[in-house]
């Protein structure tokens, strides 16, 4: 981590100054020897470099030794700036001078401070020593002799002894050589260091990985699954720009190893294009879903290619594919923030990281960062915030979701109350109806429909009644039946129509004198009515009788043709006997109605209470 901040702050030092480290040439100028054993003249080792660049046309570019080169070379002193060639097919001679002026031998390494060299050959010349080690990506990992990422050349020189160090190198992608000479210990503790810097972000990035792909798994979300995709693709492709994967996945693939980095960009390109159409909810059938879908299959389709072109060109169209991928996710992210999406916020802000990373990625490819450390460091920041700002930009999703889902259940619950008040009072009015219904039709079901009078039934339901509530209490109770004189004759002189009329009236009139609470006026029969009257006895029964008879004489009833009708009534009483039953309160009151009628009608007749033995 110290390393990184040392490089960051050389870094900022250095773009703060304005002066992108150049190359500055020295044709000529003889290297001076660097004492390895001073550790003032090891920290500007390049200050001790010199190199020669030989084109192909150079007779320099055919040699594959030293002892091949021209006597005529010219080298030129790297002038302390790190070696930084943009894509070139030269081939780079590199030459060093060391001595040790130190009174013990002594160990150092060589650090070639960058892992994506396609072949890289040192040569070691001391005093008593001459040995080579022809390595690179291009070769077995097991060629560098040390198992680590960087190239490492061990350097042993016994006090006083002095070696001359030659390096080739050739390479498609972008050619760097970053040296410097360290300590085993500083090699050690730089390495430590590293180790755990890189552990935490890979580890990091695979627990994302992971936890989308189970999020997708449990869910079935499909945005889980192209985040996981995403964070797993991008995270190769830095495990590869690293030189990890040469270590750990590919070490014997030689040819593989260069293909790997526009592989993994195309597929980065394709993760991060699914990702952005399902995080950012893309319409389907705008500009945006068409441009998403293009740079997809264009990615699918350069996934393919990268497998026929040359590295040289497969790395231009992929680098080229993935910058179109991140700036139209980028421009789409805003639009879709400004469309209203909340979570595109976050995305965007995820996004602008992913553009400072490009910029870096952009930077190195042309040559202007020169450190890979730095550059390195500057990416795994950018990425792993990149990869934070990206999954809380799915727990912000989340939420919205959760939020609509709460507001939808909210609205049906509110709807479903609404419904349950609307159909309550609905029931509430039927049931009124149907009380009022049930009312009317007890009510008919009681009463005649002609004179509003009670009818049969309700005499038969009342008769037994008040029979034995007068046999309980002791309180007197009589019926009276009464009925229209020759009625028949008034319906065959002036119609039934004139008849129901004079039916009417006699209801009319039995109604007005029938006045107590408890008294009850019936038509049982067609023109035969009947009183109840309980709490009255036969002689208050009597001079009721008396009373409509009166008033049935006195009225006349005007009939169609000009005729006042006159209409008289013949009435029977029976007082209940202790011990009696309706049916034979019936009889008698039935018995007394006859005896009226035989005697001439127009009259009242009354029969004897039955002796009780
Ligand atoms: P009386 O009782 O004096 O012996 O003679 P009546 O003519 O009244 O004798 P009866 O009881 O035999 O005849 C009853 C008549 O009442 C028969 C029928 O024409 C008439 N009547 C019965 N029900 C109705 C009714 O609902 N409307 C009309 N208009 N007439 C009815
Ligand atoms: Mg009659
Ligand atoms: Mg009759």
């Amino acid at each position: 981590m110290l390393l990184y901040l040392r490089t960051f702050i050389t870094l900022t030092a250095l773009v703060l100054a304005g002066t992108a480290p150049a190359l500055t040439a020295h044709p000529g100028s003889p290297c001076p020897i660097l004492d390895a054993s001073q550790p003032q003249q090891r920290q500007v080792l390049m200050s001790h470099v010199c190199f020669h660049a030989a084109a192909p046309d150079d007779p320099a570019h055919l040699a594959n030794t030293p002892a091949e080169l021209p006597e005529s070379i010219e080298w030129q002193d790297a002038g302390g700036h790190d070696l930084v060639f943009s894509h070139t097919d030269s081939v780079y001679w590199v030459h060093l001078h060391l001595t040790n002026s130190g009174n013990k031998r002594g160990l150092w390494y060589l650090k070639l401070n960058y892992p994506l060299l396609d072949d890289v050959t040192f040569w070691q010349d001391g005093d008593s020593t001459s040995t080579t080690m022809a390595t690179g990506d291009q070769r077995p990992f097991l060629s560098r002799g040390i198992d680590y990422r960087y190239f490492l050349l061990p350097v042993t020189l016994d006090s006083g002894e002095n070696q001359s160090i030659t390096l080739r190198i050739r390479s498609s992608g972008a050619l760097n050589v970053p040296l410097s000479l360290e300590t085993p210990g500083t090699v050690i503790a730089e390495s430590n260091h590293l180790t755990l810097t890189h552990g935490l972000f890979y580890g990091a990035l695979l627990v994302f990985a992971v936890f989308n792909l189970l999020l997708f798994f449990s869910s079935g979300t499909v945005y889980y699954f192209h985040n996981a995709f995403y964070m797993a693709s991008m995270g190769l492709f830095l495990f590869a720009m690293g030189g990890f994967a040469n270590q750990y996945f590919w070490p014997d693939s030689t040819g593989f190893a260069n293909t790997s980095i526009p592989l993994l960009i195309a597929l980065c390109a394709l993760a991060m294009t699914l990702f952005g159409r399902s995080f950012l909810e893309i319409e389907p059938d705008t500009l945006s879903a068409s441009t998403l879908r293009a740079l997809a299959w264009s990615s699918v389709g350069l996934l393919i290619i990268t497998f026929l072109l040359p590295y040289n060109k497969s790395i231009l169209f992929n680098t080229f594919l993935v910058l179109t991928v991140i700036a139209s996710l980028f421009v789409i992210g805003i639009l879709r923030w400004r469309q209203g999406y909340g979570p595109a916020l976050w995305y965007v802000m995820a996004w602008s990281v992913m553009l400072v990373g490009a910029l870096i990625y952009a930077l190195a490819a042309f040559g202007y960062l020169t450190d890979f450390l730095a550059r390195e460091f500057f990416m795994l920041t950018a990425i792993g915030a990149q990869v934070i700002l990206l999954n809380y930009a799915l727990v912000q999703r989340w939420r919205l979701l959760n939020q609509k889902l709460l507001n939808v259940e909210h609205n049906a619950r509110a709807e479903l109350e609404t419904k349950v008040h609307e159909r309550t009072a609905q029931l509430r009015n039927t049931m009124g109806e149907l009380e009022r219904a049930n009312r009317k039709l007890a009510t008919m079901s009681l009463n005649d429909a002609l004179t509003g009078l009670y009818n049969r039934r309700h005499l038969d339901n009342m008769l037994p009644e008040l029979c034995a509530e007068a046999r309980r209490t002791g309180h007197p109770l009589t019926l009276t039946l009464i009925d229209a004189d020759h009625f028949k004759d008034v319906n065959d002189t002036w119609g039934h129509g004139f008849g129901d009329q004079c039916l009417q009236r006699i209801a009319d009139i039995l109604s007005r004198h029938v006045k107590r609470p408890r008294d009850v006026a019936i038509r049982f029969g067609g023109e035969e009515f009947a009183l109840l009257l309980p709490g009255t006895d036969q002689e208050g029964a009597y001079r009721v009788c008396q009373r409509i008879l009166e008033d049935m004489r006195n009225t006349a009833i005007p009939a169609d043709d000009g005729t006042h009708v006159t209409i008289t009534l013949s009435a029977g009483v029976a007082l209940l006997a202790p011990d009696e039953n309706e049916q034979t309160l019936f009889q008698r009151a039935d018995e007394a109605l006859y005896q009226a009628k035989a005697s001439g009608r127009d009259q009242i007749a009354t029969v004897k209470v039955p002796v009780v033995d």
